[in-house]
């Protein structure tokens, strides 16, 4: 599975954020087989209300979302990269998150310390990112003379990655994120290097209850330094998200409006976790159930069968393609069928967003 990692300061929320993502797993655990897999990991299933659609026109039992991992990475401070804190602990944690969700303070509460002093959100992004950027340079600079002898010897692959870790330094050492100068088609090395600012960044403003629909002065600071980086920001209350996930469907929903909130932060976190991932969901429809799958964008129809069961992989033979709009348009698969909408594809077919999918293998 894919997953994402919650970063931030002391005092800004993350635990209150991560709690109420995995009170709403808990809470939908009778219906879902999610759960939390360890204290500071959480599996979320990611709403998409295609999968009702189709549960009715496939008229299956039920659905099964498809989910996402988030993991609760606490201990970061200023000096983390030296050792203070959780230091070490803290970035090992972070290597192995596919992506990273960065929670910024956006409120103000006497009772509640902030570490740094004052509110702050862009100064406390700043002191992540350059705890995370002297991390990478860190670990850069102990790969390097190995490197550098092997290169000495005229091995061409020591000798190709330090032509792609020499600018990454460079840039690191002016404050620029490995993730701004990843060069186009080296994408797999750098992600290979893992290195933690090289992974794709969410910013979660926490604001106060009544900033939650509209976000407040901090909250804009960070969308234009978001705006800058190209990143993508949600606006959250995570005090508001805690009650939401104590509450039923039907009650949240009448709860979030009175607030004038259409959806929760929290789907709001997990559809932009998505997103950040490049991820895209299919379905399969059958008697039984109506299920969401999850794949990197790009993939083919034998390596998303591979998500289902390595067996189909194996003995991949085709699959049957409706696109989702065709499948509701045409009342099903028969209809979409009738109506010339169902098509067969071979190995080479890159599996698009919103497919509903039927698997000829071989056993
Ligand atoms: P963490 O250290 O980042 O995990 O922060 P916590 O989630 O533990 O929150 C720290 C404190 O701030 C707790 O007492 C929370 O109840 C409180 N808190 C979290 N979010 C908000 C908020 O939006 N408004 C206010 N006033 N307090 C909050």
């Amino acid at each position: 599975g894919f997953n994402c990692g919650i970063v931030g300061l002391p005092n800004v929320g993350k635990s209150t954020l991560f709690n109420a993502l995995t009170a709403t797993a808990t809470a939908q655990a009778a219906n879902y087989p999610f759960c939390t897999i360890e204290p500071n990991v959480g599996r979320v299933a990611v709403p998409d209300p295609r999968l009702e659609m189709l549960v009715r026109i496939g008229k299956s039992q039920r659905e099964i979302p498809t989910s996402l991992e988030f993991v609760d990475i606490a201990g970061l401070v200023r000096g983390a990269s030296r050792g203070e804190g959780l230091g070490n602990q803290f970035l090992a944690n972070i290597r192995e998150v596919d992506a990273v969700i960065h929670v910024l303070r956006c409120f103000e509460d006497d009772d509640i310390t902030h570490v740094e002093g004052g509110v702050d959100p862009v100064r406390d992004a700043e002191i992540i990112e350059t705890e995370l950027m002297l991390a990478d340079l860190d670990s850069l600079e102990k790969r390097l003379p190995n490197l550098q002898k092997r290169a000495r010897n005229r091995d061409a692959e020591a000798m190709a990655q330090i032509e792609i870790i020499e600018p990454i330094m460079e840039a690191l050492r002016e404050g620029q994120p490995v993730r701004a100068v990843i060069p186009a088609g080296h994408e797999e090395t750098v992600r290979r290097l893992q290195l933690l600012t090289s992974k794709p960044v969410l910013y979660v403003c926490n604001v106060e209850e009544d900033a939650a629909a509209e976000g407040n002065a901090f909250s804009r600071k960070v969308q234009a330094m978001a705006a800058a980086q190209g990143a993508a920001v949600v606006i959250v209350s995570a005090a508001i998200e805690a009650e939401v996930s104590q509450l039923e469907d039907a009650e949240r929903r009448e709860f979030l409006e009175g607030l004038g909130l259409k959806d929760s932060g929290l789907d709001r976190v997990i559809a932009a976790g998505y997103g950040l991932l490049g991820l895209r969901t299919y379905f399969t429809v059958g008697p039984k159930e109506a299920r969401a799958w999850t794949i990197t964008a790009g993939t083919k129809a034998p390596q998303a069968a591979a998500v289902i069961h390595n067996d189909f992989e194996r003995g991949f033979i085709a699959c049957e393609t409706v696109a989702y709009e065709d499948y509701v348009r045409y009342d099903g698969e028969a209809g979409a069928k009738e109506a010339g909408r169902l098509r067969v594809e071979g190995r080479d077919y890159v599996v698009q967003d919103g497919d509903v999918l039927l698997f000829r293998f071989n056993v």
